[in-house]
């Protein structure tokens, strides 16, 4: 068989096993084409539509997401290091566009599935054959006591949440004292990306000793033992010398950072429960034990 009609039979099965994953009919004679709706446009959501336009091109796909862009979490570290600018990670759905599918940028205000169709936050709704649903994930704002929505500004999260909180965490790291001090709360697993903590962690060092050398970072974490602890541990030393600081378990005097006290600026290791990824940050003048248990 020539090569060009291998390929095409090859796609053609690609498509048909697509389809039939998804429950669809297989090129039903003078039916309307089949409507696929995504809910949410992040790697889960944007990669399946592209799949879909590839390997199943009769599919007629439509990808709603709040975001005109998306700002990714790789890389998001290098950004806050002021390494590369949010451009460097920043994609919007032109691409996805360009391959045929429908984008709306919208809220999604809730689904039902029984009528397989989203609400949007304007009160119009999207039905389809079939709904794929991929909003990835949110935090527990209740994990840290004293600690909530409100309080991003001047804690930022920096994980999800477009260019934003990303900004706001490298000008407050550009903005900080000398001798200034970053504290990381991890929390207990589970939660997504184990190693992520660390990650930000090491690229702050690292922008630390290049900008402020006599600053320090400490991670006050609920866990024992982190992931990749051995490789982390060894970068660390090696490069950042006493700059990165870790206090686990019971040694940070509890379970983690719990509690957080806005007017006093000051965060309290006591015990967590949070189980999603929350890597809140602090700044003040560095203090020896500033880990110690407060009492509050
Ligand atoms: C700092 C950081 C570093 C990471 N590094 C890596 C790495 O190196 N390698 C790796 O494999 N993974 C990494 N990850 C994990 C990776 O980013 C996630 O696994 C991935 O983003 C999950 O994809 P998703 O599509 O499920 O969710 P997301 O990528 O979060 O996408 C969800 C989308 O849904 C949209 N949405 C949500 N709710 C609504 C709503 N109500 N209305 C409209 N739209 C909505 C959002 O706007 C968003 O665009 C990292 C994550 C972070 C935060």
């Amino acid at each position: 068989m020539p090569r060009n009609n291998r390929r095409r039979l090859l796609r053609g099965l690609a498509g048909a096993a697509a389809l039939s994953v998804l429950g669809l009919p297989v090129g039903r004679a003078g039916a309307a084409p089949p409507q696929v709706v995504i809910a949410g446009g992040g790697f889960a959501g944007a990669t399946c539509a592209l799949a879909l336009r590839r390997f199943a091109p009769s599919v007629r796909v439509t990808l709603v997401d709040r975001q005109d862009s998306f700002v990714t979490g790789p890389f998001c570290n290098t950004v806050i290091a002021g390494l590369r600018p949010v451009s460097a990670i920043t994609q919007t759905h032109e691409g996805l566009s360009a391959a045929g599918v429908k984008v709306v940028h919208a809220d999604i205000d809730g689904v039902e599935p029984t009528a397989r169709r989203i609400r949007l936050g304007d009160g119009r709704t999207i039905a389809g054959d079939r709904l794929i649903i991929a909003p990835g994930i949110d935090f527990e704002w209740d994990a840290i006591d004293g600690y909530g929505p409100d309080h991003v500004e001047r804690i930022p999260h920096a994980w999800p949440g477009g260019a934003r909180q990303l900004r706001t965490l490298r000008d407050q790291l550009r903005a900080m004292p000398d001798n200034g001090r970053v504290i990381i709360s991890t929390p207990d697993n589970p939660y997504r990306c184990p190693p992520g903590p660390y990650e930000r962690a090491s690229l702050i060092a690292h922008f630390l000793k290049q900008h402020r050398p006599d600053a320090d970072v400490l991670i006050l974490d609920a866990k024992d033992h982190f992931s990749k602890e051995p490789l982390f541990r060894t970068g660390w030393g090696a490069r950042y010398g006493e700059r990165v600081q870790w206090r686990g378990g019971r040694r940070a005097g509890g379970r983690g950072w719990s509690k957080w006290m806005p007017q006093a600026s000051v965060c309290v290791p006591r015990a967590a429960t949070n189980t999603q990824p929350m890597c809140s940050i602090s700044f003040r003048p560095r203090k020896p034990a500033a880990w110690q248990p407060m009492p509050g």
